[in-house]
């Protein structure tokens, strides 16, 4: 059983090397943001109270983030393991997780802000289906338009210029100090975000102590969040 976390700021790619991982190792992506996204989506109860906070590019407020985790966490669909992406991001939810789950890692993928900048600005969402695409890593065949299902590419709605530095900020006062803390108990991995992806990968697989090499990865899934 392998339990991770992965942890980065916005545009480090932790969504796409989570999904990597998850795949080789047939554990379970779960990733807090696309949940709300899910429920943005649908419109559901959830959706309409987190949909704010999220354009703004603000946290969700820790009541609402713990209980859609101990949901998911519930479900325990996985065999082999999981790796949870976009949580804790603060000093109480990490002790609110510490205190009622086990992990292996936490994986830290490190970026400079400038490049997490120019990552976000380039990022798309297909409309229809809501594949992830990247101007500059990842294109689509045709401009503009989801080589999946023909659906429209859009930016993000929380990729705005006054969002990403509202998430920027969270990360370095809010995220950053926890990594400390998870560093007393000796679980950080910390692996360095610029190279491409598969690059990070194989240093991330090698510092999991992992066996699988780089030219084993399949084609990269994707884009970096
Ligand atoms: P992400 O896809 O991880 O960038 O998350 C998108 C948005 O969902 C964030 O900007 C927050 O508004 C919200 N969100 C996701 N995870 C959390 C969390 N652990 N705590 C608070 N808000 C979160």
């Amino acid at each position: 059983m392998r339990k991770y976390i992965i942890m980065g700021p916005q545009g480090s790619g932790k969504g796409t090397q989570a999904k990597m991982l998850a795949r080789d190792f047939d554990l379970v992506h779960i990733s807090v943001g696309d949940i709300f996204r899910w429920h943005v989506q649908n419109r559901t109860k959830l959706g309409t109270k987190v949909q704010r906070y999220m354009k703004e590019g603000r946290l969700v407020p820790d009541e609402m983030v713990s209980e859609v985790v101990k949901w998911r966490l519930e479900i325990h669909d996985w065999r082999c393991g999981f790796v949870l992406d976009g949580f804790p991001r603060n000093a109480a939810q990490t002790e609110f997780f510490l205190e009622n789950y086990d992990i292996d890692a936490v994986i830290a993928i490190e970026l400079p802000e400038e490049a997490a900048i120019m990552r976000m600005q380039s990022r798309r969402l297909c409309s229809s289906c809501g594949l992830d695409y990247n101007l500059i890593q990842l294109r689509p065949k045709v401009p503009d338009v989801c080589d999946n299902c023909g659906g429209r590419l859009v930016p993000r709605p929380d990729d705005t210029p006054e969002a990403i530095r509202a998430r920027l900020k969270d990360y370095r006062e809010k995220t950053q100090p926890i990594l400390d803390l998870l560093r007393e108990k000796e679980l950080i991995v910390r692996v360095d975000g610029t190279p491409p992806p598969d690059v990070v990968q194989a240093e991330m697989r090698q510092r999991l102590g992992l066996q699988v090499g780089v030219d084993e990865l399949p084609e990269t899934v994707g884009a970096p969040d």
